[in-house]
């Protein structure tokens, strides 16, 4: 099977090291964020550093389409205000410039969060809230939008992930995902980024291979696999459906093996970054050879 496991590595010290991390770790693959996630700031990347990260890739054996690069946290590109939605649809743009420069292609993000609060109590509750997180959508469609539009030339992905449904951050269906995708024009330059930690805390199982194939049967009518150009491994903290985000170490949680095991043997997931975002990250070398270790032949 032609499984690309790897971690979210760090790039502290300048992007160039998060090849080499990568390396040590025994990874194929990896994620990474390009400037500091925490600070909306940051200062262009240095022709030495660009060159270094590309030589250090190389240098790596994995290729570019196994690097999934990581937003900034404090992106939101469905915010309700004018001003820091507007603040946010600059600072993606400027991180898929990073990508392009470091000669990535993929770039992965949370979609958004509607922000609005509606009182649980309020009689037209669900009616409000169906209607607050449908403009939500349409925003974040339209953000992405003008960021292909402002990056013509470019082949970077806009990798949408799944969420959890923590607060008000919208993607923790499949309807979303496809919502988007929807609205996208450039079809060719979105793609999709599945957790496991967020999908089984959203409500899918993935616990048995039924209700494992269940699910992914349902990802692949609603979004569709042709899409999928990343997961992220992760063990959850939190039960099924309780749409908290707390990643575990792998069997160390609500998950288990068993789900790790089934996607190492789908060849749906071949080509890919698989991406641990797990908690302690003195396991990842332990925890990459146990992920290979469990594919059958
Ligand atoms: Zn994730
Ligand atoms: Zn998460």
């Amino acid at each position: 099977m032609a499984k690309y496991v790897g971690a979210h590595v760090s790039a502290s010290g300048g992007v160039e090291n998060a090849p080499l991390n990568a390396m040590e770790i025994g990874a194929k693959a990896f994620a990474l964020f390009t400037k500091n996630q925490r600070q909306w700031k940051a200062k262009p990347l240095s022709e030495e550093s660009i060159a270094a990260f590309r030589e250090n890739l190389e240098k790596s054996g994995i290729e570019a389409k196994h690097v999934l690069p990581h937003d900034s946290y404090l992106i939101n590109l469905g915010h309700p205000e004018e001003e820091k939605l507007e603040k946010s649809r600059e600072a993606f743009i400027d991180e898929l410039r990073r990508c392009e420069q470091l000669g990535l292609e993929k770039l992965n993000f949370h979609p958004g969060s509607h922000l609005v609060k509606i009182p649980k109590k309020d009689p037209d509750y669900e009616r409000k809230l169906e209607e607050a997180e449908r403009h939500c959508l349409d925003v974040i469609a339209e953000s992405m939008n003008r960021a292909i539009e402002a990056t013509p030339d470019s082949q970077v992905k806009l990798v949408i992930e799944n969420t959890a449904g923590q607060g008000s951050n919208l993607g923790y269906r499949f309807e979303h995902l496809a919502h988007l995708i929807d609205r996208v024009e450039a079809k060719d330059r979105v793609g999709v980024c599945l957790d496991t930690c967020h999908t089984f805390t959203a409500g899918y199982d993935l616990r048995t291979p039924e209700v494992y194939e269940e699910t992914m049967r349902a990802f692949d009518e609603i979004v569709g696999f042709e899409y999928l150009e990343g997961m992220h491994i992760n063990d959850s903290k939190p039960p099924l459906g309780s749409r908290v985000d707390r990643h575990h170490s792998l069997g160390m949680g609500e998950l288990g093996w068993e789900p790790f095991r089934l996607i190492m043997n789908d060849p749906r997931m071949d080509n890919i970054p698989l991406i641990l975002e797990t908690i302690d990250e003195s396991l990842w070398p332990q925890e990459i050879r146990a992920l290979y270790d469990l594919i059958e032949a």
